[in-house]
């Protein structure tokens, strides 16, 4: 994946012939939007470049997310193919396991209805998109659904996976690591966890309506809009700030649904991802 990174920084992907060449052609060839290769503007894309990016970026974060799995990249690249259509993830607790931090009601409308609505709606584009004979102008719609809900799934898949029950009811959520690699980086960085703490509230804080915080591998914390998957970067941890994750409970006051989400990260969960 490297490789492909320094391709994309330096090569001139222009033709459908440059994307043959790499090694990962066969991939992106398999990503569905495949067609739209043989000609890029079809689909909204700019470029052959663009839509390149773009099919690697769901490729990669979805066999990252994939990653805690013992699964060799082949495998994984498999599954990846055969969550067309995609099914909605399974969520590792029950509704009212994360509270009181974050209320029952709350997470089950945040699974089972928002995060259940990108699915279906990623599902509907890509039925679409395999549709002979539609326009340029349904493509172009048709690709956007896509991209917007593809990303809405991968956020939050990482998300919910990124909690877990607080440590007062016994789980691991808000339990710190107190050794290892990822332990070691925290603390050079941030100096501390209550300091990586702090720089994503601020990120959350910094975000101006609806959008994410995350924390990469590299341990660098960046904010994106919407439901925008961060591309060229691998998200070890991803925060929801948009006011349905916590308007139930905390109404406006993303400072205090920020604070209190600290009880059931699954920093266990986000080291796995650190290190994977
Ligand atoms: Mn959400």
């Amino acid at each position: 994946m490297l490789e492909l990174l320094e391709l994309l920084k330096t090569a001139e992907i222009s033709t459908v012939q440059d994307v043959a060449k790499t090694a990962y052609a066969v991939e992106i060839l398999d990503l569905g939007l495949k067609y739209s290769l043989k000609k890029p503007s079809f689909c909204g894309f700019k470029n052959a470049s663009d839509l390149y990016l773009s099919s690697f970026s769901f490729l990669s974060c979805s066999s990252f997310l994939n990653s805690s799995s013992n699964k060799s990249s082949k495998t994984q690249n498999q599954d990846y193919r055969m969550q067309e259509p995609y099914k909605l993830f399974e969520l590792k607790y029950s509704y009212d396991a994360l509270e009181p931090y974050i209320d029952a009601k709350t997470v089950e409308l945040h699974y089972s209805k928002h995060t259940k609505t990108y699915v279906d709606k990623a599902n509907e584009a890509l039925i679409g998109l395999q549709k002979p004979n539609i326009t340029e102008a349904q493509a172009y719609e048709l690709s956007k659904q896509l991209d917007d809900n593809v990303g809405g799934v991968l956020t939050h898949q990482l998300y919910f996976n990124c909690l877990a029950k607080s440590k007062e009811k016994g789980g691991t959520g808000g339990v710190y690591p107190t050794s290892g690699a990822f332990y070691e980086a925290v603390k050079a960085r941030y100096g501390s966890f209550d300091g990586l703490k702090e720089a994503l509230k601020k990120g959350g804080l910094s975000r101006f309506g609806s959008g994410w915080v995350f924390l990469h591998q590299d341990l660098s914390i960046t904010t994106a809009p919407n439901q925008e998957w961060p591309r060229g970067k691998k998200p070890i941890l991803g925060i929801d700030v948009w006011e349905h994750a916590y308007y139930l409970k905390y109404q406006n006051r993303r400072v205090e649904y920020l604070d209190n989400i600290f009880y059931v990260i699954d920093w266990n969960y986000v080291e796995s991802l650190f290190k994977s």
